[in-house]
């Protein structure tokens, strides 16, 4: 008889039930994941509010460590060990459409298409006891790094990424709309590639946390006019860079607003609801700006991301508000979707 594991389901609107499923067994060049923790992210929380309509029963989790538990025959032992701690990148991508065959496998037309993914509930899988996954999906980590830190691979994957598109150079002015998880990993990001960094966000306690990780300028803009502030600060030119991590409407014209010539702006959040923006075709003209966006991980980007957490460049510590064992799972639910959290991990014991 197969041997059975755990999964945590999203069963109904804000419930969670663990359900038995079976384990799975690594063939071929498939490494089975003992997860330790995983990161309950927005898509997770949004299935869990039903805000988006993901069919239930839904086993989400893609922000996941874990060890090598059993490796496929035709895997090497040395390249993979049992033991070895390691992150997984759950985004399946086709490998063959015009975008994964530019080397932007982020873009893939087929991307989170989990309709033949083998799993028994559907989902990504990683809110279970174990997960199975290909082994170009498997990245090694640290074992200095604890389990909790390295499920941040996978959203600050994310982040390289936005700050890619930002094209940020020594000493340019950079401004971060919104103090959630996305914007204070911008903020480190940011300082890390030597910009001078100005955060805008209502939230006293997450401004105060954004200076201490490496914010120079933080921006109350319920009580102050950002454009003007940014303005003033650059001699009336504007930022170099802007990235907005908010989904609000409003925000998405001003961050326009605070953008120079020769400026970049990232649209890194998606923006519910959807409203557009107004632009004049003529200052485009004229200063030469980029308004582009982020979305999802390259390959590269976990790639890096993996590096900065591994190698103890980026510390995540202070993103995380809570952690819950796998069994009190729809605690950790309920304290995600709150507002004022920052990143609620669930973990294996
Ligand atoms: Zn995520
Ligand atoms: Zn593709």
């Amino acid at each position: 008889m197969s041997e059975k594991m755990n999964v945590v389901a999203i069963i109904d609107e804000k419930k969670v039930e663990i359900a038995s499923v079976t384990k799975p067994v690594a063939k071929g060049k498939k490494v089975l994941i003992n997860i330790k923790a995983c990161g309950l992210c927005t898509w997770e929380q949004r299935a869990f509010t039903r805000e988006n309509n993901m069919p239930l029963p839904f086993v989400g989790g893609h922000e996941i460590s874990g060890v090598i538990e059993e490796i496929g025959d035709k895997l090497d032992s040395i390249q993979f060990p049992i033991g070895q701690k390691v992150v997984a990148r759950l985004i399946n991508v086709c490998g063959k459409c015009y975008y994964c065959r530019n080397g932007v496998e982020n873009l893939c037309v087929e991307m989170n298409n989990l309709e033949d993914n083998e799993m028994e509930i559907f989902g990504t899988g990683g809110l279970g006891q174990y997960l199975l996954v290909d082994a170009s999906q498997i990245y090694i980590m640290s074992h200095d790094i604890s389990f909790e830190h390295a499920t941040f691979a996978e959203p600050l994957a994310c982040v390289v990424n936005s700050i890619d598109q930002g094209k940020i150079k020594f000493g340019d002015d950079v401004v971060i709309i919104g103090g959630g998880v996305m914007g204070m990993m911008h903020v480190i990001l940011s300082k890390l590639r030597g910009a001078y960094v100005i955060i805008s966000e209502p939230d006293e306690a997450r401004r105060k946390l954004a200076l201490e990780l490496g914010a120079d300028i933080a921006i109350n803009p319920l009580k102050e006019d950002t454009v003007q502030i940014i303005k003033d600060l650059t001699q009336g030119r504007g930022a170099d860079v802007v990235f907005n991590t908010t989904p609000i409407g409003a925000v998405a014209q001003q961050a326009l607003e605070m953008v120079g010539y020769l400026g970049r702006l990232v649209y890194y959040s998606s923006m519910h609801p959807d409203n557009p923006v107004e632009i004049s075709p003529n200052w485009l003209h004229k200063s030469q700006a980029i308004i582009t966006g982020a979305v999802s991980p390259s390959v590269n980007s976990f790639h890096q991301s993996v590096q900065l957490i591994s190698k103890g460049i980026v510390n995540p510590e202070k993103l995380i508000s809570k952690v819950y064992n796998f069994n009190d799972a729809q605690k950790a639910f309920e304290d995600a979707v709150k507002p004022e959290t920052f990143r609620i991990i669930v973990i294996n014991d």
